[in-house]
């Protein structure tokens, strides 16, 4: 009988432990570079996606606006700047997702912006070598975001509409920041770096983030050490040349601001 206990503990400690193991995994659905190379339609659902994350950024097929996730919600914001509750068929070609568990909170200093927020942040990281999951939440005095119309094949590379993309100008809003920094060496697979993208409040405006005046703000940090990739069974992805750097090409695509 002591026995069969022992066994049973043994047997709960480990479906425990697989469950929190799942929480602090990123997984992500395609490449940045397949994105970068026109590839815009995906296989995998959103209902799938909820599967790997309740928190996460992306796109949906045809780049049709920007993908918030937060606490199990996704959302789209739209080219025209509304925000819309895809339906759960909605399919992506890009995205990150996390079970989003804060291992730290830290208070933000009044007028901090997105590039004062890189060094703030990087200097309360223990390596740049993880992944990390970020939760901003607070009111702001400026978000400035952008989103994507919905594409038409044959698709051009992201790099040729990124310069005529809607931009927003949200001025003393509440809301939330959610999104990853992923360590450099995944260039190619996803965005070195910071990629943030942003939802108010009342969920009526957000988008991907380009910059941002921060009023008062908190900072959760979920620290990330296993990654799941998701790669497509499809044609177009097992001919794209994939071998070429595309860096200098990402960092236009995911910060320039478009011309007006
Ligand atoms: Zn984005």
């Amino acid at each position: 009988m002591r026995g069969f206990q022992i066994l049973m503990i043994i047997v709960c400690l480990l479906l425990l432990s697989n469950l929190f193991a799942q929480h602090d995994v990123l997984t992500q659905v395609f490449t940045i570079d397949a994105l970068l190379n026109g590839l815009y339609d995906g296989e995998t659902t959103i209902q799938e996606l909820a599967e790997w994350g309740d928190f996460g950024i992306g796109t949906f097929n045809a780049l049709d606006g920007e993908m918030v996730a937060v606490d199990g919600y996704f959302y789209q914001v739209t080219s025209t700047g509304t925000v819309q509750i895809p339906s759960p068929e909605i399919k992506t070609p890009f995205a990150t997702m996390t079970f989003f568990e804060s291992d730290s909170r830290h208070d933000l200093q009044p007028r901090l912006d997105f590039h004062t927020f890189e060094s703030v942040m990087d200097s309360l990281i223990p390596t740049q070598n993880i992944f990390y999951a970020i939760r901003i939440k607070g009111s702001f005095c400026a978000v400035q975001t952008r989103s994507v119309p919905k594409q038409i094949p044959p698709y051009r590379m992201l790099s040729d509409i990124t310069a005529s993309l809607p931009v927003f100008h949200l001025e003393d809003v509440k809301g939330l920041v959610v999104g990853f920094r992923c360590p450099p060496f995944v260039t190619g697979i996803n965005v070195p770096g910071y990629h943030l993208h942003f939802l108010t409040e009342d969920r009526k405006a957000g988008g991907h983030v380009l910059d941002f005046v921060i009023q008062e703000a908190v900072l959760e940090i979920d620290e990330i050490r296993q990654f799941f990739m998701i790669l497509p069974e499809d044609e177009t992805f097992y001919q794209l040349d994939l071998t070429i750097d595309r860096e200098e090409e990402l960092n236009q695509v995911e910060r320039a601001i478009p011309d007006e």
